[in-house]
């Protein structure tokens, strides 16, 4: 080989990232969706923009090296951080120690009775609302969203970051070529407001794909009257397995036998059996289901 060929071969670019200041001896857990953030702007429009103020108590999910806790303390009254990786607590313990308003707990957030936690966290430091934060795990996103809507935590809002391409499938409006499963109940139950787009290059390690962070501000009321609630999201589910297919095809996953039942009550909903579960919006989902349920 000449020596020509050998110097271009050794100037060949890496995809070394250096390890940034503040992660040294921290080894990345790829299977816990470990990629820490180190972009000071993003952490702070998340603080500033998650409403926090002094008389909150913050459930933070998936807390790693502190990115978020540490600032997420100073504004908060106190802040409970749910971790699984028992290699990140000791560490977290230590950097959050003076603060005296952080505990953090060894637990998988999708086994964390979060209610409980916040409303004897809430009584015992006098903390008026509960709000939930977080740089999520990316593998479980879908499971802890649908775990926060559905478990009636009693908090004010959710902050939290996730994949771009699912953040936007999030906040699509309902009934849009954009819209998916996961879009129903999260409209159903919160209104949604990106509040940043966040390019790769602001994690350790830099992941594969860019995100964003969603607001999620539960309503007071769901955004629409259904007999039940259970059968609706069913129904969503049911669109949504095959999203290619006419609703009348795709509901048959809801168990029906008999395609007339389904006719009936999307016809008596206003809903032509040939439209797909994309063109649905929520208040025809509603009437769609309390039209099933009296069947
Ligand atoms: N908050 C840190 C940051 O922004 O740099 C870390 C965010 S990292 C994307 C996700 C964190 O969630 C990791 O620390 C990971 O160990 C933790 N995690 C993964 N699965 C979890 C689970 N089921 N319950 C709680 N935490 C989890």
């Amino acid at each position: 080989m000449s020596s020509k060929k050998k110097s271009k071969r050794s100037a060949k670019k890496t995809s070394y990232t250096p390890r940034p200041k503040g992660l040294a001896g921290v080894r990345p857990d790829k299977a816990l969706g470990q990629n820490f953030l180190i972009d000071e702007d993003t952490i702070s429009t998340i603080v500033s923009e998650s409403g926090v103020t002094k008389d909150t108590l913050v459930l933070e999910i998936g807390p790693g090296t502190g990115a978020l806790t540490l600032p997420l303390a100073e504004a908060a009254g106190r802040v409970i951080a749910v971790e699984l990786d028992e290699g990140m607590i000791k560490g977290l313990r230590v950097k959050t120690f003076s603060l005296g308003n952080v505990e953090i707990i060894h637990q998988d957030i999708l086994e964390t009775d979060i209610k409980s936690l916040a409303s004897e966290a809430m009584a015992e430091h006098g903390l008026k609302e509960l709000r939930i934060i977080g740089n999520l795990p990316y593998y479980i996103t879908t499971p802890i969203i649908m775990k926060l809507l559905e478990s009636d935590t009693g908090a004010t809002s959710i902050t939290v970051m996730m994949q771009k391409e699912v953040a936007d499938r999030i906040a699509a409006e309902p009934g849009t070529r954009a819209s998916g499963a996961i879009t129903y109940p999260v409209h159903y139950y919160a209104r949604v407001s990106e509040i940043a787009f966040v390019p790769k290059e602001c994690f350790y390690p830099v992941p594969k794909v860019d995100s964003a962070v969603l607001r999620l501000d539960l309503r007071d009321e769901p955004a629409v009257k259904v007999k039940d609630e259970d059968l609706m999201m069913r129904c969503v589910k049911a669109g949504f397995s095959m999203r290619r297919k006419t609703l009348l095809n795709s509901l048959t996953a809801l168990g029906y036998q008999d395609k007339q039942i389904l006719s009936k009550a999307l016809i008596s909903a206003g809903i032509d059996p040939t439209r797909r579960a994309e063109t649905l919006t929520l208040e025809e989902f509603a009437k769609l289901s309390d039209n099933l349920q009296e069947e």
